[in-house]
């Protein structure tokens, strides 16, 4: 059930007098239920709680941590009214909220795996030297420790998979971090059932009361106050670089700075090489009209930027593209804000000079929902006006028609951070290019090769992040297990006797985990 309240730990508490509803964009009408906006002092009592909590949970053992992460994904899938609420709240369909709870739920599963294996502390032992000379050589060992209490902003494109039980929460949960969340408003109600499962698989498994704390706002003063908060150690956010730089901002002026992940915009240049526009151009067209429109153009990972050499090819490209784009029936946007935002930002771009709109949805479409366009650009104007260079969130992409490959490559060189990079070309292409890849490679976190930027695979090796402003910490994933370094610290013991070291940096191994012992990695004692 929603009961509209924040939750305190375990304890639900609605203190406050400010008070807002969700909006259901299918409808374009409010929701019913009535959310109060956390107080000053219950910000205060959920951060002192997970101080509290952290203690305790900080050392809790890797398969108590594993248990709690799947007893929250057991939850989770136990809770019958979310996807309803998801619905209602998102605009999204049902479709998109199965497949993006199963998303969550893998999650919180592969974290599980993680920390019940153990390696990832990545043990480090060198063996004290007492007898080497000049002087005798300590016993070091190293090993991932947590940071301490972390805020989590979820998302408002994933009210599942990067919200209350997302993949920041489930890699913090990981790391030994209690987490507060806060609550995006424009999906509070999913945010709250979820929460509920989040406390109802701490009670289980005997976790401390404040290992997790859902916090509701409308506004940004309660985010401000959270990560202002000295009991705060870290910082996960996605969302527009707006807010994102503003909190990190907030947090590098505090008294102790602390680390804010954010991953924010971007506009995913795709290149399509010449070869691959002459032989194939035509199906490229018709996959990207299709990326484009996924989830109404609200992926981080849209394709906002193609980028090809001017000539007859890409003219055809830009045709195919722009008759198949407009053939796809327009779908809701998450939220009348972010609807009025996408049509704010595409006006801004379609009052640039030089500007050709080579596709845009003409036909009236319901409240909203939002109107697909594609527009062209020559390569001199694109690389003159950084304005164009902004994001458009939404269905929406520019073509540049570069006139060489030396402008299409100083053009990459010249944009911002980017999440990813992708590659066209045709078959043994690409090495006639290496210039190019290379300038894709320096403004992205990961290169995709005949593909689609759309789609992030949850998986070690996925690298979500990029050169700022995409991310404010180009050297760390927010997507796959790898994310839970966001949330460590390196720390070494000197000389510690064995009984009080962790287990992991033990001499006996009793986890049998995989170590770096005096520079040889095994999983054998010492
Ligand atoms: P947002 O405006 O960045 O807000 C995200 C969260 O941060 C919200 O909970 C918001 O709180 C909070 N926040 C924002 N600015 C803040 C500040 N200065 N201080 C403290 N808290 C702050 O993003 P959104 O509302 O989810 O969507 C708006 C736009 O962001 C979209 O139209 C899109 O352009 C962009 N966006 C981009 C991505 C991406 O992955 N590239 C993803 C989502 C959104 P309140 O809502 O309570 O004010």
């Amino acid at each position: 059930m929603i009961t509209g309240k924040n939750y305190i730990g375990f304890t639900p508490s609605a203190n406050g007098t400010k008070t807002y509803k969700t909006f259901n964009p299918q409808t374009n009408t409010e929701n019913e239920d009535i959310f109060t906006v956390a107080t000053s002092v219950e910000i205060d009592q959920a951060v002192a709680l997970a101080t509290e909590a952290f203690k305790r949970f900080s050392k809790i053992s890797g398969k108590e941590k594993a248990e709690f992460l799947n007893t929250i994904a057991d939850e989770i899938l136990a809770l019958d009214t979310l996807i309803e609420t998801y619905c209602k709240e998102s605009g999204l369909p049902e479709g998109r909220a199965m497949g993006e709870r199963g998303r969550t739920v893998g999650q919180l599963r592969a974290f599980a795996k993680l920390v019940e294996d153990g390696s990832w502390v990545d043990a480090t032992i060198d063996t004290a030297q007492p007898e080497r000379s000049p002087m005798p050589k300590p016993d070091l060992r190293k090993m991932y420790i947590g940071l301490g209490p972390v805020v989590v902003f979820g998302a408002s494109n994933f009210p599942l998979a990067y919200s209350t039980a997302g993949g920041d929460t489930a890699a913090a949960f990981a790391a030994g971090c209690p987490v507060i969340v806060k609550s995006h408003p424009m999906h509070a109600g999913t945010g709250e059932l979820v929460a509920t499962a989040v406390i109802k698989a701490a009670q289980k498994t005997n976790m401390p009361d404040g290992v997790f704390s859902n916090i509701n706002s409308s506004g940004i003063d309660v985010g401000q106050q959270l990560v202002k908060h000295p009991g705060i150690k870290a910082v996960g956010f996605t969302g527009s670089i707006r807010g994102g730089r503003a909190l990190y901002n907030l947090a590098a002026e505090r008294e102790e700075p602390i680390p804010v992940f954010a991953e924010m915009g971007s506009i995913n240049p795709v290149v399509i090489l010449p070869k691959a526009l002459s032989e194939q151009g035509q199906d490229w067209a018709k996959t990207y009209a299709s990326s484009i429109m996924l989830g109404t153009g609200q992926f981080c990972t849209n394709p906002g930027l193609l980028l090809g050499i001017k000539g007859k090819d890409l003219d055809v490209f830009i045709d195919v593209l722009s008759h198949e784009i407009v053939k796809i029936e327009p779908s809701c946007m998450l939220h009348p804000n972010i609807k009025s935002a996408y049509s704010k930002n595409k006006l801004r771009a379609l009052d640039q000079e030089g500007i050709t709109i080579s596709a845009e949805y003409k036909t009236d479409v319901k409240p909203n929902y939002a109107q697909q366009t594609v527009l062209t650009v020559n390569g001199k104007t694109f690389l003159e006006n950084t304005t164009l260079h902004q994001e458009v969130f939404g269905p929406f992409s520019l073509v540049v028609q570069c006139e060489s490959e030396e402008e299409l490559e100083t053009i990459l060189y010249k944009l911002e951070g980017q999440l990813t990079g992708t590659l066209i070309a045709a078959e043994g292409e690409a090495n006639a290019y290496s210039g190019i890849v290379s300038a894709l490679q320096n403004r992205v976190g990961r290169i995709i090769f005949n593909g689609v930027p759309t789609g992030v695979e949850v998986c070690p090796s996925m690298v979500h992040g990029g050169p700022y402003p995409s991310s404010t910490d180009s050297r760390f994933t927010a997507v796959g297990t790898q994310s839970i370094k966001r949330w460590v610290r390196p720390f070494s013991f000197q000389d510690w006797p064995n009984y009080l070291l962790p287990i992991e940096l033990q001499n006996a191994n009793p986890l049998g985990i995989l170590r770096l012992v005096n520079n040889k990695q095994t999983a054998d004692a010492i």
